[in-house]
C-alpha cells in the first residue's frame, strides 16, 4: 500500500487542502491519502486560540466524505497532547507494515524541517513530497538542498491563495465561504457557531 500523511491544522480545511490531497493522490499513484488533524499543533500553541480538535475533525470528515482514497485520521486526536509528525509516521508505520509511507508538506515548511521532532525517525520511515506551488519558491531537491540526505520528490500543484486566516475572518465577520470551503464543511461551520464572533 502506498499511504499519504497530510498533517495540518485544518482550521479551517479548505480547497487548497484539498486539492494538494487529490493531486498527490493521483500523481503519486498513492491508494489512501489521510488528512492528519493536530491535536494540539505545537507551532501553533500559543499564538492563536485554535479551534477545539472535534470541530476542525469535524470539518475535514464532512470536506472528504464521499471522495476515494481521501480520509479524515484521528490519530493525533486520540493520542492527545502536542501533536508531532515523528510519532504519527511511527505509528502509521507500525500499524501498516510494508506500506509506502509519503509525507505531504507544503514547500513553506520544508525551510523549517531541521526545528522539527526526531526529524531522524521521520527520515528513515517516509518519503517526504514537497508540495510547490507556481508562483512560490520551489524546493530544491539537490544535495545542496534542505532536503539532502532525504528520500524525497517534489510535485506541483496549482496554486490557490487561500489561507485560514482570511476564512475565520470571513466566517466572523459573514463574508461567504463559498467555494472556498468544501459545501459539508461550510454546514459544520454554521451549526456549530465556528468563527462566530465571540461576547
Ligand atoms: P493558516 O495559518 O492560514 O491557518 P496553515 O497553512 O498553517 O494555514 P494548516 O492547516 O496547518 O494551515 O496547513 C496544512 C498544510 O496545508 C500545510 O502543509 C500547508 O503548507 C498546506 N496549505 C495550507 N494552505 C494551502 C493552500 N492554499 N494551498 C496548498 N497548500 C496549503
Amino acid at each position: 500500500m502506498r499511504l499519504g500523511i497530510f498533517g495540518g491544522t485544518f482550521d479551517p480545511v479548505h480547497v487548497g487542502h484539498l486539492v494538494v490531497a487529490v493531486n498527490a493522490r493521483h500523481t503519486l499513484a498513492l491508494d489512501r491519502v489521510l488528512l492528519v488533524v493536530a491535536n494540539e499543533p505545537w507551532q501553533k500553541v500559543g499564538n492563536r486560540p485554535v479551534t477545539p480538535a472535534e470541530d476542525r475533525l469535524a470539518m475535514v470528515t464532512a470536506a472528504v466524505a464521499g471522495h476515494p482514497g481521501l480520509e479524515a485520521s484521528t490519530l493525533e486526536i486520540e493520542r492527545g497532547g502536542l501533536s508531532y509528525t515523528a510519532d504519527t509516521v511511527e505509528q502509521l508505520a507500525d500499524e501498516h507494515p510494508g506500506a509506502e509511507l509519503f509525507l505531504l508538506v507544503g514547500a513553506d515548511v520544508v525551510a523549517s524541517l531541521d526545528s522539527w521532532e526526531r526529524i531522524e525517525a521521520i527520515r528513515g520511515l517516509a518519503t517526504l513530497v514537497a508540495i510547490n506551488r507556481p508562483g512560490t519558491e520551489m524546493v530544491e531537491l539537490g544535495a545542496n538542498g534542505p532536503l539532502s540526505g532525504w528520500r524525497a520528490l517534489a510535485i506541483e500543484v496549482p496554486d490557490l491563495e487561500i489561507s485560514g486566516t482570511d476564512l475565520r475572518d470571513r466566517a466572523r465577520t459573514g463574508r461567504p465561504l463559498d467555494y472556498l470551503v468544501p459545501e459539508p464543511a461550510i454546514r459544520v461551520i454554521r451549526s456549530r457557531r465556528l468563527y462566530a464572533e465571540r461576547g
